[in-house]
Protein backbone atom coordinates (compact mmCIF):
# COMPACT_ATOMS: atom_id res chain seq x y z
CA UNK A 1 0.00 0.00 0.00
CA UNK A 2 2.81 2.34 0.90
CA UNK A 3 4.02 2.07 -2.66
CA UNK A 4 1.43 4.67 -3.95
CA UNK A 5 2.21 8.60 -3.46
CA UNK A 6 1.05 9.95 0.60
CA UNK A 7 -2.44 11.39 0.42
CA UNK A 8 -3.15 14.36 1.82
CA UNK A 9 -6.17 15.49 4.09
CA UNK A 10 -7.07 19.05 4.73
CA UNK A 11 -9.13 19.22 7.48
CA UNK A 12 -10.97 22.81 8.20
CA UNK A 13 -13.66 24.55 9.63
CA UNK A 14 -16.29 27.09 9.60
CA UNK A 15 -19.23 28.80 11.02
CA UNK A 16 -18.21 28.62 14.51
CA UNK A 17 -15.10 26.94 16.57
CA UNK A 18 -15.46 23.77 18.71
CA UNK A 19 -17.27 21.74 15.92
CA UNK A 20 -15.05 18.64 16.61
CA UNK A 21 -12.54 18.69 14.10
CA UNK A 22 -9.90 16.84 15.98
CA UNK A 23 -12.02 14.07 16.60
CA UNK A 24 -13.65 13.98 13.01
CA UNK A 25 -9.89 13.64 11.70
CA UNK A 26 -9.27 11.38 14.39
CA UNK A 27 -11.96 9.30 13.87
CA UNK A 28 -11.49 9.82 10.18
CA UNK A 29 -7.80 8.17 10.62
CA UNK A 30 -8.89 5.46 12.62
CA UNK A 31 -11.64 4.05 10.01
CA UNK A 32 -8.43 4.01 7.55
CA UNK A 33 -6.04 2.66 10.04
CA UNK A 34 -8.41 0.04 10.83
CA UNK A 35 -7.92 -0.58 6.88
CA UNK A 36 -4.95 -1.19 7.27
CA UNK A 37 -3.53 1.92 6.22
CA UNK A 38 -1.15 3.97 7.63
CA UNK A 39 -2.11 7.16 9.04
CA UNK A 40 -0.89 10.27 10.96
CA UNK A 41 -2.29 13.65 12.16
CA UNK A 42 -1.04 16.92 12.08
CA UNK A 43 -2.55 20.10 13.59
CA UNK A 44 -1.71 23.71 12.47
CA UNK A 45 -2.47 26.53 14.85
CA UNK A 46 -2.98 29.81 13.99
CA UNK A 47 -1.37 31.79 17.70
CA UNK A 48 1.98 33.54 17.43
CA UNK A 49 2.56 31.51 20.71
CA UNK A 50 5.38 28.72 19.75
CA UNK A 51 3.69 26.29 21.30
CA UNK A 52 1.14 26.17 23.64
CA UNK A 53 3.46 25.08 26.87
CA UNK A 54 3.66 28.66 27.90
CA UNK A 55 -0.23 29.22 28.16
CA UNK A 56 -2.13 29.06 30.67
CA UNK A 57 -4.68 26.01 30.74
CA UNK A 58 -7.88 28.19 31.26
CA UNK A 59 -6.54 29.74 27.69
CA UNK A 60 -5.75 26.35 25.99
CA UNK A 61 -6.95 23.37 27.93
CA UNK A 62 -4.34 20.63 28.43
CA UNK A 63 -0.89 20.48 27.01
CA UNK A 64 -0.05 17.71 25.63
CA UNK A 65 3.20 16.29 25.61
CA UNK A 66 4.91 13.78 23.26
CA UNK A 67 6.97 11.22 23.41
CA UNK A 68 10.24 13.33 21.77
CA UNK A 69 9.35 16.50 24.51
CA UNK A 70 7.00 18.62 22.40
CA UNK A 71 4.16 20.68 24.06
CA UNK A 72 1.28 20.58 21.89
CA UNK A 73 -2.26 21.02 21.48
CA UNK A 74 -4.69 18.83 22.83
CA UNK A 75 -6.30 17.44 19.84
CA UNK A 76 -2.61 15.40 19.44
CA UNK A 77 -3.78 13.61 22.54
CA UNK A 78 -7.32 12.39 20.80
CA UNK A 79 -4.88 11.65 17.85
CA UNK A 80 -3.18 9.38 19.76
CA UNK A 81 -5.88 7.77 22.16
CA UNK A 82 -7.91 6.96 18.84
CA UNK A 83 -4.75 5.77 16.36
CA UNK A 84 -2.47 4.31 18.94
CA UNK A 85 0.39 5.79 16.79
CA UNK A 86 2.75 8.13 18.16
CA UNK A 87 3.28 11.89 17.48
CA UNK A 88 6.29 14.03 17.62
CA UNK A 89 7.23 17.77 17.22
CA UNK A 90 6.21 17.49 13.46
CA UNK A 91 2.67 17.22 14.55
CA UNK A 92 1.95 20.20 15.68
CA UNK A 93 2.76 23.75 13.56
CA UNK A 94 2.18 27.46 15.09
CA UNK A 95 2.44 30.49 13.62
CA UNK A 96 5.05 31.27 15.72
CA UNK A 97 7.18 28.49 15.02
CA UNK A 98 6.84 29.51 11.13
CA UNK A 99 7.77 33.13 11.61
CA UNK A 100 10.30 31.99 14.06
CA UNK A 101 11.89 29.51 11.37
CA UNK A 102 11.48 32.17 8.77
CA UNK A 103 12.97 34.88 10.73
CA UNK A 104 16.02 32.83 11.52
CA UNK A 105 16.52 31.96 8.29
CA UNK A 106 16.22 35.81 6.96
CA UNK A 107 18.85 36.68 9.88
CA UNK A 108 21.18 33.62 8.19
CA UNK A 109 21.34 35.73 5.04
CA UNK A 110 19.26 32.47 3.05
CA UNK A 111 16.93 34.88 1.45
CA UNK A 112 19.64 37.48 0.90
CA UNK A 113 18.65 40.29 -1.67
CA UNK A 114 15.09 39.04 -1.30
CA UNK A 115 11.82 41.15 0.30
CA UNK A 116 10.60 38.69 2.22
CA UNK A 117 7.07 38.03 2.58
CA UNK A 118 3.81 36.52 3.84
CA UNK A 119 3.49 34.87 -0.17
CA UNK A 120 5.42 33.28 -0.53
CA UNK A 121 8.57 32.49 2.15
CA UNK A 122 5.47 31.81 5.44
CA UNK A 123 3.16 30.30 2.81
CA UNK A 124 6.44 28.18 1.66
CA UNK A 125 7.57 27.49 5.30
CA UNK A 126 4.03 25.88 6.01
CA UNK A 127 3.82 24.02 3.69
CA UNK A 128 7.28 22.41 4.21
CA UNK A 129 5.92 21.53 7.64
CA UNK A 130 2.84 19.66 5.76
CA UNK A 131 5.06 17.91 3.97
CA UNK A 132 7.63 16.78 6.53
CA UNK A 133 5.21 13.43 7.46
CA UNK A 134 4.70 12.25 4.49
CA UNK A 135 8.24 12.60 3.48
CA UNK A 136 9.14 10.06 5.86
CA UNK A 137 7.67 7.60 3.54
CA UNK A 138 6.02 6.34 6.78
CA UNK A 139 2.38 6.95 5.93
CA UNK A 140 -0.31 6.64 3.59
CA UNK A 141 -2.30 9.41 4.43
CA UNK A 142 -1.40 12.68 6.63
CA UNK A 143 -4.43 14.15 7.47
CA UNK A 144 -3.54 18.15 8.64
CA UNK A 145 -6.29 19.89 10.45
CA UNK A 146 -6.00 23.85 10.41
CA UNK A 147 -6.94 25.37 13.81
CA UNK A 148 -9.38 27.71 14.18
CA UNK A 149 -12.44 28.78 11.47
CA UNK A 150 -12.30 29.73 7.82
CA UNK A 151 -12.09 33.45 7.42
CA UNK A 152 -9.84 34.12 10.48
CA UNK A 153 -7.19 36.89 9.63
CA UNK A 154 -5.25 34.90 11.29
CA UNK A 155 -5.82 31.35 9.47
CA UNK A 156 -5.24 32.82 6.33
CA UNK A 157 -1.40 32.05 5.32
CA UNK A 158 -2.59 28.50 6.49
CA UNK A 159 -5.37 28.29 3.69
CA UNK A 160 -3.71 29.63 0.52
CA UNK A 161 -0.76 27.05 1.89
CA UNK A 162 -3.03 24.44 1.30
CA UNK A 163 -4.87 25.92 -1.65
CA UNK A 164 -1.20 25.68 -3.42
CA UNK A 165 -0.58 22.30 -1.92
CA UNK A 166 -3.51 20.65 -3.53
CA UNK A 167 -2.42 21.64 -7.03
CA UNK A 168 1.50 20.78 -6.09
CA UNK A 169 0.08 17.30 -4.60
CA UNK A 170 -1.55 16.47 -8.31
CA UNK A 171 -4.78 14.76 -6.74
CA UNK A 172 -3.04 13.43 -4.19
CA UNK A 173 -4.86 15.73 -1.65
CA UNK A 174 -8.11 16.89 -0.64
CA UNK A 175 -10.48 19.08 1.11
CA UNK A 176 -12.56 17.92 4.36
CA UNK A 177 -14.53 21.30 5.78
CA UNK A 178 -17.04 20.57 8.69
CA UNK A 179 -19.66 22.69 9.18
CA UNK A 180 -22.64 23.71 11.71
CA UNK A 181 -26.15 22.69 10.46
CA UNK A 182 -28.19 24.31 13.25
CA UNK A 183 -31.96 23.56 14.18
CA UNK A 184 -33.64 27.02 14.52
CA UNK A 185 -36.36 25.91 17.24
CA UNK A 186 -39.07 28.50 16.30
CA UNK A 187 -39.06 27.71 13.05
CA UNK A 188 -38.74 24.01 13.65
CA UNK A 189 -36.27 23.40 11.16
CA UNK A 190 -32.42 22.75 10.40
CA UNK A 191 -30.61 25.43 8.64
CA UNK A 192 -27.99 25.13 5.57
CA UNK A 193 -27.46 28.96 5.04
CA UNK A 194 -24.47 28.77 7.58
CA UNK A 195 -22.84 25.63 5.59
CA UNK A 196 -23.31 27.86 2.48
CA UNK A 197 -21.63 31.35 3.34
CA UNK A 198 -18.67 29.30 4.48
CA UNK A 199 -18.35 27.45 2.01
CA UNK A 200 -18.55 30.45 0.02
CA UNK A 201 -15.86 31.92 2.51
CA UNK A 202 -13.47 28.91 1.11
CA UNK A 203 -14.57 29.75 -2.39
CA UNK A 204 -13.42 32.77 -1.79
CA UNK A 205 -10.01 31.60 -1.09
CA UNK A 206 -9.67 29.09 -4.18
CA UNK A 207 -10.76 26.13 -2.20
CA UNK A 208 -13.68 24.04 -3.47
CA UNK A 209 -14.00 21.37 -0.44
CA UNK A 210 -14.44 17.79 -1.43
CA UNK A 211 -16.07 16.65 1.39
CA UNK A 212 -18.54 18.72 3.58
CA UNK A 213 -19.02 16.58 7.56
CA UNK A 214 -22.56 18.42 8.86
CA UNK A 215 -22.14 19.11 12.87
CA UNK A 216 -25.61 18.77 14.01
CA UNK A 217 -28.43 17.91 16.70
CA UNK A 218 -30.75 16.49 14.51
CA UNK A 219 -30.68 13.98 11.89
CA UNK A 220 -30.28 15.63 7.99
CA UNK A 221 -32.96 14.24 5.90
CA UNK A 222 -31.66 13.27 2.23
CA UNK A 223 -34.09 16.63 1.21
CA UNK A 224 -31.32 18.90 3.34
CA UNK A 225 -28.47 16.60 2.40
CA UNK A 226 -29.27 17.34 -1.14
CA UNK A 227 -29.84 20.39 -1.18
CA UNK A 228 -25.95 21.17 0.59
CA UNK A 229 -24.57 19.06 -2.03
CA UNK A 230 -26.23 21.23 -5.02
CA UNK A 231 -25.44 24.89 -3.05
CA UNK A 232 -22.23 23.88 -1.94
CA UNK A 233 -21.23 22.10 -5.35
CA UNK A 234 -20.43 18.62 -3.65
CA UNK A 235 -21.82 15.36 -4.87
CA UNK A 236 -24.55 13.96 -2.54
CA UNK A 237 -22.89 10.86 -0.67
CA UNK A 238 -19.96 13.17 0.45
CA UNK A 239 -22.05 15.02 2.55
CA UNK A 240 -21.65 13.44 5.99
CA UNK A 241 -23.78 13.88 8.83
CA UNK A 242 -21.87 14.29 12.05
CA UNK A 243 -24.71 13.69 14.96
CA UNK A 244 -23.61 14.98 18.56
CA UNK A 245 -22.90 11.39 20.07
CA UNK A 246 -22.99 10.57 23.71
CA UNK A 247 -19.34 9.83 23.69
CA UNK A 248 -16.50 10.30 21.27
CA UNK A 249 -15.33 7.39 21.00
CA UNK A 250 -18.64 6.28 19.03
CA UNK A 251 -17.88 8.90 16.82
CA UNK A 252 -15.58 6.55 13.99
CA UNK A 253 -19.04 4.31 13.85
CA UNK A 254 -21.00 7.42 13.04
CA UNK A 255 -18.40 8.67 10.28
CA UNK A 256 -18.39 4.65 8.86
CA UNK A 257 -22.23 4.52 8.44
CA UNK A 258 -21.83 7.84 6.94
CA UNK A 259 -19.74 5.98 4.54
CA UNK A 260 -16.88 9.12 4.93
CA UNK A 261 -14.11 6.81 4.69
CA UNK A 262 -15.15 5.36 1.42
CA UNK A 263 -15.73 9.09 -0.12
CA UNK A 264 -12.30 9.70 0.74
CA UNK A 265 -11.09 6.41 -0.80
CA UNK A 266 -13.40 6.85 -3.81
CA UNK A 267 -12.11 10.20 -4.06
CA UNK A 268 -8.24 9.58 -4.25
CA UNK A 269 -9.01 7.02 -6.47
CA UNK A 270 -8.04 4.08 -4.27
CA UNK A 271 -9.56 1.09 -4.65
CA UNK A 272 -12.19 0.19 -1.86
CA UNK A 273 -10.90 -3.53 -1.34
CA UNK A 274 -9.95 -3.00 2.15
CA UNK A 275 -12.31 -3.83 4.76
CA UNK A 276 -13.00 -1.96 8.09
CA UNK A 277 -11.98 -3.66 11.12
CA UNK A 278 -13.27 -2.65 14.27
CA UNK A 279 -14.11 -5.01 16.97
CA UNK A 280 -11.57 -4.12 19.07
CA UNK A 281 -13.08 -0.54 19.06
CA UNK A 282 -17.02 -1.83 19.22
CA UNK A 283 -16.21 -4.18 22.35
CA UNK A 284 -14.55 -1.16 23.87
CA UNK A 285 -17.52 0.67 22.67
CA UNK A 286 -19.48 -1.69 24.62
CA UNK A 287 -17.86 -1.82 27.81
CA UNK A 288 -18.35 1.75 27.72
CA UNK A 289 -21.91 2.06 27.63
CA UNK A 290 -22.65 -1.63 29.46
CA UNK A 291 -20.76 -0.88 32.61
CA UNK A 292 -20.99 -3.62 35.39
CA UNK A 293 -20.11 -1.53 37.93
CA UNK A 294 -20.14 2.21 39.12
CA UNK A 295 -17.59 3.98 41.33
CA UNK A 296 -16.99 7.95 42.02
CA UNK A 297 -13.75 9.16 42.54
CA UNK A 298 -12.29 12.34 43.24
CA UNK A 299 -10.33 14.36 40.93
CA UNK A 300 -8.72 17.56 43.44
CA UNK A 301 -7.01 20.15 40.69
CA UNK A 302 -7.13 23.68 40.67
CA UNK A 303 -8.48 24.02 37.05
CA UNK A 304 -11.33 21.98 37.91
CA UNK A 305 -13.73 24.84 35.74
CA UNK A 306 -12.09 23.82 32.69
CA UNK A 307 -12.16 20.07 32.41
CA UNK A 308 -10.16 19.88 29.25
CA UNK A 309 -7.24 21.12 31.50
CA UNK A 310 -7.08 17.49 32.06
CA UNK A 311 -8.07 15.60 29.43
CA UNK A 312 -5.57 12.88 29.03
CA UNK A 313 -5.69 12.41 32.87
CA UNK A 314 -9.82 12.13 32.15
CA UNK A 315 -9.80 10.00 29.02
CA UNK A 316 -7.10 7.69 30.62
CA UNK A 317 -9.58 6.90 33.60
CA UNK A 318 -12.51 6.06 31.01
CA UNK A 319 -10.11 3.99 29.38
CA UNK A 320 -9.09 2.46 32.64
CA UNK A 321 -12.53 2.08 33.77
CA UNK A 322 -13.49 0.02 30.60
CA UNK A 323 -10.85 -2.39 31.21
CA UNK A 324 -12.65 -3.09 35.05
CA UNK A 325 -15.65 -2.91 33.53
CA UNK A 326 -16.82 0.05 35.92
CA UNK A 327 -18.32 3.54 35.08
CA UNK A 328 -15.96 5.72 36.60
CA UNK A 329 -17.49 9.26 37.80
CA UNK A 330 -15.04 11.92 38.88
CA UNK A 331 -15.78 14.15 41.16
CA UNK A 332 -14.06 17.02 39.94
CA UNK A 333 -12.87 19.10 43.53
CA UNK A 334 -11.15 22.43 43.51
CA UNK A 335 -8.10 22.13 45.42
CA UNK A 336 -8.57 25.71 46.76
CA UNK A 337 -11.43 24.38 48.66
CA UNK A 338 -10.12 22.27 50.45
CA UNK A 339 -8.60 22.68 54.08
CA UNK A 340 -7.63 20.53 57.13
CA UNK A 341 -11.74 20.75 58.73
CA UNK A 342 -14.00 20.45 55.30
CA UNK A 343 -11.66 17.76 53.47
CA UNK A 344 -13.23 14.76 55.20
CA UNK A 345 -16.59 16.29 53.71
CA UNK A 346 -15.41 17.08 50.55
CA UNK A 347 -13.98 13.58 49.91
CA UNK A 348 -17.13 11.62 51.97
CA UNK A 349 -18.07 8.53 49.37
CA UNK A 350 -15.30 8.72 47.11
CA UNK A 351 -13.29 5.24 45.99
CA UNK A 352 -10.57 7.21 45.24
CA UNK A 353 -8.95 10.33 44.88
CA UNK A 354 -6.10 11.35 41.98
CA UNK A 355 -4.08 14.58 42.80
CA UNK A 356 -3.33 16.15 39.61
CA UNK A 357 -0.49 17.93 38.10
CA UNK A 358 0.05 21.77 38.45
CA UNK A 359 2.28 24.44 38.75
CA UNK A 360 3.01 27.69 41.37
CA UNK A 361 0.90 27.62 44.93
CA UNK A 362 -2.17 28.28 44.46
CA UNK A 363 -3.87 25.56 46.13
CA UNK A 364 -1.07 23.32 47.04
CA UNK A 365 -2.39 23.14 50.59
CA UNK A 366 -5.51 21.84 49.95
CA UNK A 367 -4.03 19.50 47.84
CA UNK A 368 -1.61 18.33 50.75
CA UNK A 369 -4.66 18.55 53.10
CA UNK A 370 -5.90 15.96 50.59
CA UNK A 371 -3.26 13.63 50.71
CA UNK A 372 -3.32 13.60 54.74
CA UNK A 373 -6.70 12.62 54.34
CA UNK A 374 -6.70 9.59 52.02
CA UNK A 375 -3.44 8.54 53.21
CA UNK A 376 -4.77 7.77 57.10
CA UNK A 377 -7.72 6.89 55.65
CA UNK A 378 -6.44 3.94 53.20
CA UNK A 379 -8.17 5.66 50.61
CA UNK A 380 -6.40 4.83 47.17
CA UNK A 381 -4.45 7.38 46.36
CA UNK A 382 -3.00 8.05 42.99
CA UNK A 383 -0.83 11.13 42.49
CA UNK A 384 0.39 12.56 39.26
CA UNK A 385 3.44 14.99 38.76
CA UNK A 386 2.97 17.85 41.33
CA UNK A 387 0.24 15.50 43.23
CA UNK A 388 3.25 12.89 43.36
CA UNK A 389 5.76 16.02 44.91
CA UNK A 390 2.44 17.03 47.34
CA UNK A 391 2.50 13.47 48.62
CA UNK A 392 6.14 14.05 49.53
CA UNK A 393 5.69 17.42 50.77
CA UNK A 394 2.89 16.02 53.33
CA UNK A 395 4.56 12.53 54.29
CA UNK A 396 7.58 15.02 55.40
CA UNK A 397 5.46 17.45 57.16
CA UNK A 398 2.91 14.58 58.93
CA UNK A 399 5.09 11.72 59.40
CA UNK A 400 8.95 13.09 59.39
CA UNK A 401 8.25 15.69 61.69
CA UNK A 402 9.69 18.80 59.29
CA UNK A 403 6.68 21.27 59.87
CA UNK A 404 8.19 23.79 57.48
CA UNK A 405 8.56 21.05 54.08
CA UNK A 406 7.65 22.18 51.18
CA UNK A 407 8.60 22.42 47.42
CA UNK A 408 11.14 25.46 46.52
CA UNK A 409 9.05 26.09 44.02
CA UNK A 410 6.30 27.32 46.82
CA UNK A 411 8.75 28.85 49.45
CA UNK A 412 12.65 29.19 48.05
CA UNK A 413 12.98 29.37 51.95
CA UNK A 414 12.02 26.41 53.31
CA UNK A 415 14.72 24.75 55.78
CA UNK A 416 13.03 21.38 54.16
CA UNK A 417 13.42 21.39 50.53
CA UNK A 418 11.92 18.05 50.40
CA UNK A 419 11.11 19.44 46.52
CA UNK A 420 13.89 21.42 45.06
CA UNK A 421 14.82 22.22 41.72
CA UNK A 422 16.66 20.32 39.01
CA UNK A 423 19.97 20.94 38.85
CA UNK A 424 19.98 21.44 35.17
CA UNK A 425 17.56 24.08 35.92
CA UNK A 426 18.79 26.03 37.92
CA UNK A 427 20.59 28.15 35.31
CA UNK A 428 17.48 27.91 32.88
CA UNK A 429 15.85 31.68 32.27
CA UNK A 430 13.63 31.12 29.78
CA UNK A 431 10.34 29.74 30.25
CA UNK A 432 9.05 28.43 26.70
CA UNK A 433 10.15 24.41 26.15
CA UNK A 434 12.71 24.46 28.78
CA UNK A 435 11.40 22.04 31.54
CA UNK A 436 12.44 18.50 31.74
CA UNK A 437 9.93 16.86 28.60
CA UNK A 438 9.10 13.93 26.65
CA UNK A 439 10.01 10.26 27.61
CA UNK A 440 12.41 8.98 30.17
CA UNK A 441 13.73 5.50 31.29
CA UNK A 442 12.76 4.59 34.47
CA UNK A 443 13.84 1.26 36.57
CA UNK A 444 11.11 -0.45 38.87
CA UNK A 445 11.96 -2.33 42.48
CA UNK A 446 10.05 -5.72 41.78
CA UNK A 447 8.58 -5.26 45.17
CA UNK A 448 6.28 -2.57 44.41
CA UNK A 449 2.74 -1.79 43.10
CA UNK A 450 4.10 0.17 40.06
CA UNK A 451 6.21 -3.51 39.14
CA UNK A 452 2.41 -5.12 39.87
CA UNK A 453 0.84 -2.77 37.35
CA UNK A 454 3.67 -2.75 34.53
CA UNK A 455 4.88 -6.06 34.87
CA UNK A 456 8.25 -5.04 33.88
CA UNK A 457 11.19 -3.33 34.97
CA UNK A 458 12.03 -1.38 32.69
CA UNK A 459 9.88 1.30 31.86
CA UNK A 460 9.74 4.91 29.72
CA UNK A 461 7.26 7.64 30.53
CA UNK A 462 6.85 11.15 29.57
CA UNK A 463 7.63 14.25 32.03
CA UNK A 464 7.14 17.63 32.22
CA UNK A 465 8.66 19.83 35.37
CA UNK A 466 11.28 21.44 36.72
CA UNK A 467 11.14 20.52 40.18
CA UNK A 468 12.28 16.77 41.59
CA UNK A 469 12.17 14.41 44.59
CA UNK A 470 15.56 15.54 47.03
CA UNK A 471 17.93 12.74 47.26
CA UNK A 472 18.98 14.09 50.75
CA UNK A 473 15.75 13.10 52.12
CA UNK A 474 15.03 9.79 50.22
CA UNK A 475 16.56 7.19 53.57
CA UNK A 476 14.13 9.24 55.81
CA UNK A 477 11.53 8.57 54.00
CA UNK A 478 12.43 4.92 53.32
CA UNK A 479 12.82 4.58 56.50
CA UNK A 480 9.36 5.69 57.61
CA UNK A 481 7.95 4.04 55.06
CA UNK A 482 7.70 6.36 52.04
CA UNK A 483 9.65 4.18 49.01
CA UNK A 484 10.75 5.39 46.31
CA UNK A 485 10.02 2.22 44.00
CA UNK A 486 11.18 4.02 40.53
CA UNK A 487 14.16 6.02 39.91
CA UNK A 488 15.69 7.28 36.57
CA UNK A 489 18.63 5.27 37.16
CA UNK A 490 20.77 7.48 34.31
CA UNK A 491 20.79 10.89 36.76
CA UNK A 492 19.33 8.73 40.02
CA UNK A 493 15.92 10.61 39.69
CA UNK A 494 13.08 9.40 41.76
CA UNK A 495 10.17 8.84 39.71
CA UNK A 496 7.52 6.84 41.26
CA UNK A 497 6.86 6.67 45.16
CA UNK A 498 4.95 4.36 46.95
CA UNK A 499 3.52 3.63 50.91
CA UNK A 500 3.40 -0.05 51.02
CA UNK A 501 1.48 -0.41 54.00
CA UNK A 502 -1.39 1.49 52.14
CA UNK A 503 -4.00 -0.11 50.36
CA UNK A 504 -2.90 1.76 47.04
CA UNK A 505 -0.58 4.98 47.41
CA UNK A 506 1.30 5.58 44.01
CA UNK A 507 3.56 8.94 43.40
CA UNK A 508 4.59 9.27 40.27
CA UNK A 509 6.82 12.28 38.71
CA UNK A 510 5.63 11.77 34.99
CA UNK A 511 2.60 11.79 33.35
CA UNK A 512 1.29 8.69 32.57
CA UNK A 513 -1.94 9.69 31.10
CA UNK A 514 0.31 10.68 27.88
CA UNK A 515 -0.10 7.30 27.31
CA UNK A 516 -3.32 5.70 28.03
CA UNK A 517 -5.24 4.43 24.17
CA UNK A 518 -8.33 2.83 23.60
CA UNK A 519 -6.13 -0.20 22.69
CA UNK A 520 -3.89 0.20 25.58
CA UNK A 521 -5.28 1.81 28.72
CA UNK A 522 -2.78 2.63 31.06
CA UNK A 523 -1.39 0.19 33.49
CA UNK A 524 -1.12 2.19 36.82
CA UNK A 525 -4.66 3.64 35.72
CA UNK A 526 -6.28 0.35 35.53
CA UNK A 527 -4.70 -0.87 38.77
CA UNK A 528 -5.90 2.26 40.34
CA UNK A 529 -9.17 2.13 39.47
CA UNK A 530 -9.04 -1.83 40.17
CA UNK A 531 -7.93 -0.48 43.71
CA UNK A 532 -10.64 2.11 44.36
CA UNK A 533 -13.57 -0.84 43.57
CA UNK A 534 -12.28 -2.74 46.24
CA UNK A 535 -12.21 0.07 48.36
CA UNK A 536 -15.56 0.89 47.69
CA UNK A 537 -16.47 -3.02 48.34
N1 LIG B 1 5.32 22.36 39.05
C1 LIG B 1 5.96 21.09 39.21
C2 LIG B 1 7.31 21.04 38.54
O1 LIG B 1 7.59 21.83 37.68
C3 LIG B 1 5.07 19.97 38.70
C4 LIG B 1 4.80 20.04 37.24
C5 LIG B 1 3.61 19.23 36.79
O2 LIG B 1 2.75 18.88 37.59
N2 LIG B 1 3.51 18.98 35.49
O3 LIG B 1 8.11 20.19 38.83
Amino acid sequence: MSKSPTKYLFVTGGVTSSLGKGIISASLGKLLTSRGYSVTIQKLDPYINIDPGTMNPYEHGECFVTNDGAETDLDLGHYERFLDNETSQANNVTTGRIYQTVINKERKGDYLGKTVQIIPHITDEIKRRIKILGETGKFDFVITEIGGTVGDIEALPYVEAVRQLKWELEGNALFIHLTLVPYLAAAGELKTKPTQHSVKTLLESGIQPDVLVCRTEHPLNSDIKRKVARFCNVERDAVIESMDASTIYEVPLLMQKEGLDKVVLRKLGLEDNTEVKLEQWCDFLEGLQNPKQNITIGLVGKYVELQDAYKSISEAIIHAGVKNSCKVKVNWIHSEEINENNVEEKLTGLSGVLVAPGFGDRGIEGKISTIKYVRENNIPFFGICLGMQSAVIEYARNILGLKDANSTEMNKNTSHPVIDIMEEQKEVIDKGGTMRLGSYDCSISTESEAYNSYKNTNISERHRHRFEFNNKYKTDFKNSGLIATGINTKNDLVEIVEIPTHPWFVGVQFHPEYKSTVSNPHPLFIRFINACIQHKK
